[in-house]
């Protein structure tokens, strides 16, 4: 049984393209549906699925050596054998820490989109977006299609990188009339390249941010921020996979990416030759988006001595930085020792202080005491 983690489109790909191989599988997911982040509860993806789809069921660890799997639903955990595993678990958002960034009404980017999506109303609402990469253009189109009064787009990039970007989308016709597209429907909303939040400020709300963009200092009354800058891959179970021969990654990206990285990720699992030019083309676009909105190093310079890095855990920029590594900050501070097992801060360290996080373990994510109990995998052809 070939068994898919991840329902996004890299998942959902790769499904459809071992359905058509005619071979068996499941695809698992902890959403409600299939979907991942860019299609979220859309029961058609879940339909398409059919019945070989797993959803509210999460992946806590993997056994490459025995080919099982760790997952835990809300009937409880056990062990799944595979004989063939692709990885389709997407990203999340990169969140850096600022003054005032866990001020109630400051969100991720995609964060707020995926909130909008599942229902929350934002008609009216001044709404800040900023951060980098186009994610801030779709977060941007969404809520004002849903009637929020989005103030301004900032893009820490500078005007060289979108103008080297913009000679990359040339090449990519489909992409372009996208970004038209989006430009259109953001028309009269300021877009402010070199431009970032520096804090956010309040009374128990966010009421307005502070900006800079150059040598100039602006701020912008509003009821939301919405700030991203770009997004992670979630390789946890890559990482505990080790490098076993029969575990596929799916690579992610913009949703086209995803989308022919799953089709690869599906003929390598049935042991098919794929001509991966397309997908060539996808991951060079990829590289060139990447190059264009890298992180500019003064927003390592965004948190103040006193601003919680962990949130989970209330750890301080300044109690994060008498340390020399990620592992000293942990054992020292707890810091990415909490709900979110270093989710958020996680990226945010190594961005701020250059320290990878090199101590990934089972479970990839907190887990009930009864799941991790479970301690033998049961190879002998225990059904999902
Ligand atoms: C918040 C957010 C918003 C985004 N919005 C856009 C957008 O508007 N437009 C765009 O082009 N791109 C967007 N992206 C980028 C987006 O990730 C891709 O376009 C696309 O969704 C990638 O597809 P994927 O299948 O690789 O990953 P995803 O769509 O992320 O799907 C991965 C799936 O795997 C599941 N998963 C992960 N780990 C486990 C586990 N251990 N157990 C069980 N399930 C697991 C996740 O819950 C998720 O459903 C967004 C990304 C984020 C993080």
């Amino acid at each position: 049984m070939i068994v898919i983690v991840g329902a996004g489109p890299a998942g959902i790909a790769a499904a459809l393209q071992v359905r058509e191989f005619g071979l068996a599988f499941t695809v698992i997911d902890d959403n409600p549906t299939a979907g991942g982040q860019i299609w979220r509860g859309d029961a058609d993806r879940t339909r398409m699925l059919g019945g070989e789809l797993r959803t509210g069921t999460r992946v806590l660890s993997i056994d490459a050596a025995a080919h099982t799997l760790l997952v835990e639903d809300a009937d409880g955990a056990r062990w799944v054998p595979y004989s063939k595993l692709i990885l389709a678990t997407g990203s999340r958002e990169l969140l850096l820490p600022f003054p005032g960034w866990t001020l109630p009404g400051v969100f991720g980017a995609g964060g707020l989109q995926a909130l909008v999506k599942s229902g929350l109303k934002v008609g009216g609402k001044r709404v800040v977006v900023a951060g980098t990469g186009p994610l801030l253009l779709a977060v941007a189109a969404l809520l004002r299609a849903k009637g929020a009064n989005v103030r301004l787009i900032a893009e820490q990039a500078p005007v060289s990188a979108l103008a080297g970007f913009a000679a990359a989308l040339l090449r990519r016709p489909a992409k372009l009339l996208q970004g038209a597209g989006l430009g259109w429907s953001l028309a009269g909303v300021p877009y402010l390249p070199n431009c970032w939040v520096t804090s956010a400020e309040g009374a128990g709300q966010v009421e307005r941010v502070t900006l800079r963009r150059g040598a100039k200092t602006l701020t912008e009354e509003c009821d939301y921020a919405a700030i991203g800058y770009g997004l992670v891959p979630n390789d946890e179970l890559r990482t505990l996979a080790g490098d076993s021969e029969d575990v596929i990654v799916a690579e992610t990206g913009d949703v086209e990416y995803a989308w022919l990285a799953g089709e690869a990720a599906g003929y390598r699992a049935a042991g098919r030759p794929l001509d991966e030019s397309a997908l060539v083309a996808a991951r060079a676009f990829d590289a060139a988006l990447q190059g264009a909105f890298a992180l500019r190093p003064e927003l390592r310079e965004l948190a103040a001595p006193e601003t919680l890095v962990c949130r989970c855990e209330d750890v301080s920029y300044a109690r994060l930085a008498a340390w020399g590594s990620f592992r000293a900050a942990k054992l020292q501070t707890r810091c990415g020792m909490g709900p979110c097992q270093g989710r958020v801060c996680g990226a945010a360290v190594r961005f701020l202080f250059g320290w990878p996080d090199t101590s990934v373990r089972p479970p990839a994510f907190p887990a009930r005491i009864a799941s991790l109990a479970i301690q033998e995998p049961v190879t002998n052809g225990d059904k999902l």
